[in-house]
């Protein structure tokens, strides 16, 4: 038993951890000592050792990965060569001095 908490720590999953917190109580985690929890089948520890095994825990998915929207070429200002305001990028004049912007496609 010690064995498979001693792997998930070493493995870095904290997940992994954490769901064998559920039936075992970690006596020290480095040393893979563990005690059974009391009223815990050992059929259902089996089964989640097997389980954190084929999940992808721990380092994999970077957290904090938000996904960044690229404003759409409607919403997409730049700034005017002459005057510096911001113009749409659709627009063919500067809306504050009227630069010419450029043709766009
Ligand atoms: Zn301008």
């Amino acid at each position: 038993m010690g064995e498979a908490v001693r792997l998930a720590h070493a493995m870095g999953g904290a997940g992994s951890l954490d769901r064998l917190a559920q039936v075992v109580e970690i006596v020290d985690a480095a040393a893979g000592r563990v005690r059974m929890r009391a009223g815990v089948a050992a059929i259902d520890f089996e089964r989640l050792i097997t389980a954190s095994s084929h999940s992808t825990y721990g380092p994999v998915s970077a957290p904090g990965r938000a996904p960044t929207s690229p404003a759409g070429p409607a919403g997409a200002v730049v700034p005017c060569p002459a005057c510096g305001k911001k113009a749409s990028v659709t627009a063919r004049f500067c809306p504050s001095c009227g630069q010419r912007l450029g043709e766009r496609p």
